[in-house]
């Protein structure tokens, strides 16, 4: 096994391909709730790296051994050995059929990693190292075979039986059993692997490729659930025509299913031809679902169906590599969802989570490149930074090559490593060839952890009319990573006039004028002189987020009203709106932490303004350039963390806006109210948003309950009744309890409209919440054992609401650390995500400090705590 382990740690360069090839795989299931017997056959011989007498390793975890037989014989005891972790089947020479018999037990798998239980059904999850846990198996991406798998279960029962491929046979028992055979003629590594059984209701489509081979789409839910799948199948048809229109990639079999679960510990999953999904990610209608679950679900739909190629098709070699197709599917989602809407809002979305909570990443203790070099818990490296930055890496090369030159490193990178388990580097080396480009300097995105910061002065000569752009760089240190060096930062900027012209680009010795375009800094410091300047310029720097840094430029308050008014690039205008806004908080932090009476600077009043008289602008972009930058990207602004100034500060903030423009965000407000009934257009998205931050402002003012009131109880969708709930819970409006009493009289049936309801009251500021969510937990429709539902509690209240996670008294820290040992004990992969609140643990106030060091303690002292939190913890105490 390359699976080299020193105290539980896993190391990128230990790699060593496993050295047997597995040229088949046969399974047979015999399915039950209590106890499901797994034969498991497989036709090995020696691959690369294999020594005659090498012993076949096979992973295996919580299973029975019943019987292992190699070439026809059963083997003997001393002639395999068995622990908790892997069967070892000792000198087997040239290999030949292993035959495995073994049991499960899916109803006490509480992990949901496995074979288990959601509903009336049971299902599995794969990735990253789930399959051991269903067979005795190299569970290992870079082993990749065909898969023939029959299922035998209860007719009555399981009258569904789902696996990968194509079903080539089925049949009845006279036990009342019946069995379906099932062939996927792509070979793929375990983590693809899925099966479901159970009675689940199908709704059925279909999609001709334009290659012309028809594909039934069939979507299966609970049988309540029947009439909310239509925008998760169009998502999906819409997936799959924009794949071949964009990328020239078409969908490979006859058949693509994707099957809803309640109980799931991320979004949805790729398996092939079977994807699993959250049910957050498939069901909708109008009065259940908001816009943003609408476009969650698109997005997500595609980004599974997406990986058939990037993950499916063309796999990692090991799990350092995941980046490799999650950063690269990210990239092709976010690309998707810019089509098929707005690509200015996209970006600015995308970028707003980015900064939110990659960065915090980057400057806490689990910082990682995007491609890691060690790990202890793979599953804990399904981060911000590998999806999130690793597509921001993609971006880049996208910007550096053009929409032609990534096309044909796509082509070329799929011409040669079609069906095969690759690396970041092959990646790399297929856009250079394609391009006939060194990316040498490029690939060190992939090794270095931390967020760069750029700083950027300008100098104009009048004399010469020459504007001289000095670009540096600089990667602070992070907790994985001391040293750094510099990266190669493509940045895309143009030049602007005091009146808001836009000024023609000419570098010394070029003709070219764009008014807009990519500079690359490759070292640590470089001037770009641009001449023909005929006045001091306004720069307008990092068009559209061209590189995931942080940047910094003298800009005075004109400037950017400059930018956020004139510039051509929708992005840099909201950027300058947000680093207004952000200046204006910070400053009254400051002020507060000294006493002082805070203020609110005029010159920002005419800026609010004029956005809110925009009528030409799409109001989704007005609506991004209205809301205020998030308490946690303030929170990575300032080195001691001052969490009940950032709130205060802006909430002072908002609060002046909305009441000394009260008239125009009432008239604004009153003129989004829809003049039909509900439609999920783009256009009623935006107005939508629009209108709901207008009443967020609004609730500032004497008018907002009114508005609030009157919205909840007219209002024909989830959209708007959840924001005007969100203000009236939020402001403490004396009809906030009878709102909530309503909302869950009437959803207690829907587990995720409960959710919505959960969160809400989870995401009130002030430590008051913390006693609120102390009696959320004990709500007879919250369950520890729904991953949903921690989510939705637990998580809202840790991850996303710091004036109360951080309440000055520890209660919050106390509460959340009993609920990480809780959960701990049945679902590690969620309750350490849930342990990484603390992550910034270092950078509060020394009160706050000790009293969370107390709570990462306890955790850590817990017996038989699981690998997984344990990593996220002992990280956060730095004590590894
Ligand atoms: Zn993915």
């Amino acid at each position: 096994m390359s699976k080299e382990t020193a105290g539980n740690t896993v190391y990128r360069k230990n790699y060593s391909p496993y050295p047997w090839r597995l040229l088949q795989a046969k399974f047979r299931f015999e399915i039950d709730a209590e106890t499901t017997r797994v034969f498991t056959e497989m036709e090995l011989e020696p691959g690369g790296g294999h020594s005659k007498a090498a012993d076949i390793e096979l992973d295996g975890q919580d299973m029975e051994l019943v019987r292992v037989a190699l070439n026809g014989r059963a083997l003997e005891p001393g002639e395999f050995t068995c622990d908790a972790e892997r069967l070892v089947v000792h000198g087997a020479k040239a290999g030949g059929r292993l035959e495995i018999e073994s049991l499960i037990h899916p109803q006490n798998n509480t992990a949901l990693e496995g074979l288990y239980p959601s509903g009336k059904f049971l299902l599995t999850q794969c990735e990253a190292e789930g399959f051991r846990k269903i067979a005795y198996f190299p569970d290992r991406p870079d082993v990749m075979t065909r898969y023939d798998v029959t299922l035998v279960a209860d007719r009555s029962r399981f009258p569904v039986l789902l696996s990968n491929g194509n079903p080539v046979e089925s049949g009845e028992l006279d036990d009342g059993r019946h069995w379906v055979r099932w062939v996927d003629p792509f070979a793929k590594p375990s983590y693809l692997f899925a099966l479901v059984a159970g009675d689940l209701a199908c709704v059925e489509d279909h999609f001709t490729t334009r290659s012309g081979r028809e594909v039934a789409l069939r979507i299966y839910v609970e049988h309540e659930n029947f009439d909310k799948c239509s925008h998760a199948m169009e998502s999906l048809i819409h997936s799959m025509k924009w794949d071949e229109d964009r990328f020239g990639l078409e969908y490979d079999l006859d058949i693509y299913n994707i099957v809803a679960t309640n109980d799931f510990n991320m979004g949805a999953m790729e398996n092939k031809s079977l994807n699993i999904f959250n049910s957050k990610y498939v069901l909708a209608s109008p009065d259940t679902a908001t816009d943003a679950d609408y476009q969650g679900i698109e997005g997500v739909i595609g980004h599974e169906y997406f990986h058939n190629w990037t993950g499916n098709r063309v796999t990692c070699q090991d799990w350092f590599q995941l980046t490799l197709k999650e950063g690269l599917t990210v990239f092709r989602d976010q690309e998707f969802s810019s089509d098929m809407h707005s690509r200015a809002v996209k970006r600015i979305q995308d970028v707003r989570d980015l900064r939110s909570r990659q960065f915090p990443e980057d400057s806490g203790p689990m910082a990682h490149p995007i491609r890691p070099d060690k790990y202890k818990e793979i599953s804990n490296f399904y981060t911000m930074t590998v999806y999130q930055k690793g597509a921001e890496v993609i971006r880049m090369y996208h910007t550096l090559l053009g929409e032609d030159g990534f096309q044909a490193g796509m082509r070329l990178y799929f011409e040669r490593h079609d069906g095969a388990a690759v690396t970041c580097d092959d990646f790399l080396a297929a856009m250079a060839d394609a391009n006939g480009v060194d990316l040498e300097l490029f690939s060190r995105w992939y090794a270095q952890s931390g967020t760069p910061e750029l700083s950027a002065r300008g100098d104009y000569d009048q004399a010469a009319c020459r504007f001289t752009l000095q670009l540096s760089q600089k990667t602070p240190p992070t907790y994985d990573q001391p040293e750094k060096k510099p990266l190669l930062i493509p940045v895309s900027m143009g030049l602007l006039t005091r009146s808001g012209e836009a000024l023609p680009l000419a570098l010394e010795g070029e003709e070219g004028h764009p008014e807009t375009r990519v500079i690359i800094l490759d070292r640590e410091e470089k001037s770009f002189v641009f001449n023909n300047v005929p006045e001091h310029p306004v720069p307008s720097l990092l068009r559209d987020f061209s590189a995931p840094v942080k940047l910094d430029y003298p800009y005075s308050n004109a400037d950017l009203a400059l930018l956020m008014a004139h510039d051509r690039n929708a992005f840099t205008r909201w950027e300058a709106a947000q680093t207004l806004a952000q200046r204006e908080i910070l400053a009254n932090v400051e002020r507060r932490a000294k006493n002082q009476a805070l203020q609110l600077d005029p010159a920002l009043v005419p800026a609010f303004s004029a956005l809110l008289d925009d009528m030409e602008t799409d109001p989704a972009l007005i609506a991004e350039a209205l809301s205020l930058p998030g308490e946690e990207y303030l929170a990575e602004m300032m080195p001691v963390i001052d969490v009940d100034g950032i709130h205060a500060a802006r909430k002072f903030v908002k609060s002046s806006l909305a009441n000394t423009l009260e008239k125009p965000l009432f008239d604004r407000y009153r003129s989004l109210l829809s003049p039909g009934p509900y439609d999920k257009s783009p256009a009623s998205m935006a107005r939508r948003s629009l209108r709901n931050v207008c009443l967020s402002y609004l609730m500032e003012t004497a008018a907002g309950i009114g508005c609030a009131n009157e919205q909840f109880a007219t209002s024909d969708n989830m959209t708007d009744s959840l924001a005007a709930l969100r203000g009236l819970v939020w402001s403490g409006a004396p009809s906030a309890a009878a709102a909530l009493d309503t909302f869950e009289n009437r959803w207690q049936h829907d587990a995720l409209v409960m959710d919505k309801w959960f969160a809400i009251q989870a995401s009130v500021p002030g430590p008051g919440t913390v006693g609120r969510v102390a009696e959320l937990v004990r709500h007879p429709a919250f369950s520890i054992r729904n991953p949903n539902k921690v989510r939705s509690v637990i998580g809202v209240f840790a991850l996303m609401n710091p004036t109360a996670f951080h309440a000055s008294d520890g209660s919050g820290y106390r509460l959340h650390a009993d609920k990480v040992i809780e959960l701990d004990a049945l679902n590690p992969q969620v309750a350490a995500r849930m342990a990484g609140a603390y992550n910034a643990w270092t950078r509060y106030d020394d009160r706050r400090r000790e009293l969370m060091k107390s709570q990462l303690s306890r955790i850590a002292a817990t017996t038989g705590l699981s690998g997984d939190v344990s990593e996220i913890i002992h990280n956060a105490l730095g004590m590894e």
